[in-house]
């Protein structure tokens, strides 16, 4: 396998002579994973872009690159901790929804929870918002990085997260699954909350975690990139069907979805600090029968999905 990464970026600000038409000039290497374990580092290839899409993820080298500097409310100092688990399969609340439902819980020490879909009904994803004290503790059974742990760790996880989601509301609905084994390694991601200051520079333009990051709790972050993904389409369309120059009406994107995705970030922020890190049961019950309130009425889950990528008034 051999993946191609951006080593280098120049002419950001259109002043090389030496770049034809004063695109953006990129350098890319291409790195072969090879069957004994080690790497290599075979080509490095250079193009002159029009247009530099900058959709490399949070960590952006094309945002560092291009000096755009990061606003917002910034880290969390909480982390996701993320792995799959495997269901008991009483197939009672699975196979009503084809095991595409998902559920989120507010955890005493630590939370929200989401037990998300995944490709077998008898398995799901969770994604555990927490912080850094709880993910350690639970963390520690990852022992090889290939192989699902097996260990008692991980059966005193497993026990932990069943005794933690039955503390929720069981008269209100969705029930839970029990979890019986943790099935994949454990992997842990920061979260924040973040844009960059401007969408665009001369010819760069960031789309999804590269342009703005949000916690994981209202599940918005692929639906404001998908977003940005459909804005940054017309545009170029625009100016394509022009025969203008495609960087045309880069500006008309930067303006319209950093607009849209600063209330977004807005909402979703008031959200986790509504939503998260009480240790008062009775309150995490109201959140999730709260959050349940909004998961169970279709049309109005749909607008709040709708008002998050496109920041608009539901
Ligand atoms: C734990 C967790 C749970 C989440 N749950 C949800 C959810 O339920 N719903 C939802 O909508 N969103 C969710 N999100 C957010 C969602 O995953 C992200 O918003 C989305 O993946 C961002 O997509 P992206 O393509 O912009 O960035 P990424 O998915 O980060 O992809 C960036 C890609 O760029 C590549 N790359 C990086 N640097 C370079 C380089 N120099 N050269 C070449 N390639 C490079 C990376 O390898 C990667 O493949 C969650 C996020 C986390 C962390």
């Amino acid at each position: 396998m051999s993946n191609t990464t951006i080593k280098s970026i120049d002419n950001i600000d259109g002043s090389n002579n030496d770049s034809s038409n004063n695109l953006v000039s990129i350098e890319t290497n291409n790195t072969n994973n090879n069957d004994d374990g080690t790497t290599t580092t075979t080509t490095t290839r250079k193009f002159n872009t029009a247009v530099l899409v900058g959709a490399d993820g949070g960590n952006s080298f094309i945002r560092k690159s291009s000096g755009i500097s990061q606003i917002g409310p910034g880290s969390y100092n909480q982390n996701a901790l993320t792995f799959t688990v495997e269901l008991e399969n009483n197939n009672s609340s699975n196979n009503n929804n084809n095991g595409r439902r998902a559920y989120q819980r507010y955890l005493s020490d630590g939370g929200p929870i989401a037990l998300l879909p995944t490709y077998s009904s008898n398995h799901a994803v969770i994604v555990w918002s927490t912080t850094p004290e709880v993910i350690s503790k639970w963390k520690k059974s990852n022992k090889n990085n290939d192989v699902p742990s097996e260990d008692d760790d991980d059966l005193l996880l497993v026990q932990h997260l069943n005794d933690c989601l039955r503390e929720g509301p069981q008269r209100i609905p969705p029930l839970m699954e029990e979890i019986i084994s943790i099935a994949s390694q454990k992997f842990t991601f920061p979260l924040s909350c973040y844009q960059a200051s401007t969408y665009v520079k001369n010819r760069v333009v960031l789309v999804g975690d590269a342009a703005h990051t949000v916690h994981p709790m209202a599940g918005q972050g692929l639906n404001l990139g998908l977003a940005d993904v459909d804005t940054l389409v017309t545009k170029l369309k625009k100016a394509h069907d022009a025969g203008m120059d495609l960087s045309s009406f880069l500006e008309e994107y930067n303006t319209d979805r950093h607009k849209n995705v600063s209330i977004s970030l807005t909402g979703i922020h008031a959200l986790q600090k509504i939503f998260v890190n009480t240790k008062d049961i009775p309150i995490q019950h109201v959140k999730t029968f709260g959050m349940n309130m909004i998961q169970n009425i279709g049309p109005l889950r749909r607008q709040l999905a709708i008002a998050a990528a496109h920041g608009v008034g539901v």
